[in-house]
């Protein structure tokens, strides 16, 4: 997960940019991605209390699963990752994911192309975990008190 600081920091050298940019909205993908909360099983794991490991689904590296994993080095979307990495000339790490977001137009549609491929599929995994019978009670999908699920 990356802390408020660290996206701060990131994001700090070009606020401006950033703040007046016109090149794309956040979607939650993106934002997932960005700032490491949501589909990722450390997030998942130790906020949420949803998975017993820290450890990715998504490929057989046995590495944490975090947004810097995924959007990295996780194997499993490798391919993916080639427009990605090609736009970002292969550097990938949070400084200049913001740095190039705000400078090009190309940039920000990679990301956000790479963001709504990658998370879309890690939830719908995390879904069929969670409708799993077999899966662990704490990755079971939750139901209200009128036993709508949650
Ligand atoms: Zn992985």
């Amino acid at each position: 997960m990356v802390s408020s600081g660290e996206l701060a920091a990131a994001i700090r050298p070009v606020l401006k940019e950033w703040v007046e940019r016109k090149l794309g909205p956040l979607t939650c993908h993106l934002t997932q991605l960005m700032i490491g909360h949501g589909c990722f099983a450390k997030y998942l794991c130790e906020v949420v209390g949803r998975e017993p490991s820290v450890v990715c689904h998504h490929c057989d590296d046995g590495a944490v699963d975090t947004a810097e994993h995924t959007s990295a080095d996780c194997s499993a979307w490798a391919e993916t990752r080639t427009a990605l990495s090609t736009a970002f000339d292969g550097d990938i790490s949070l400084p200049a994911l913001v740095r190039k977001m705000v400078a090009s137009e190309e940039a920000w549609a990679a990301l956000r192309v790479f963001s709504e491929a990658v998370i879309s599929a890690k939830e719908a995994a995390e879904r069929q975990r969670e409708d799993d019978t077999n899966s662990l009670p704490l990755r079971r999908r939750r139901r209200d008190h009128l036993g709508r699920m949650l």
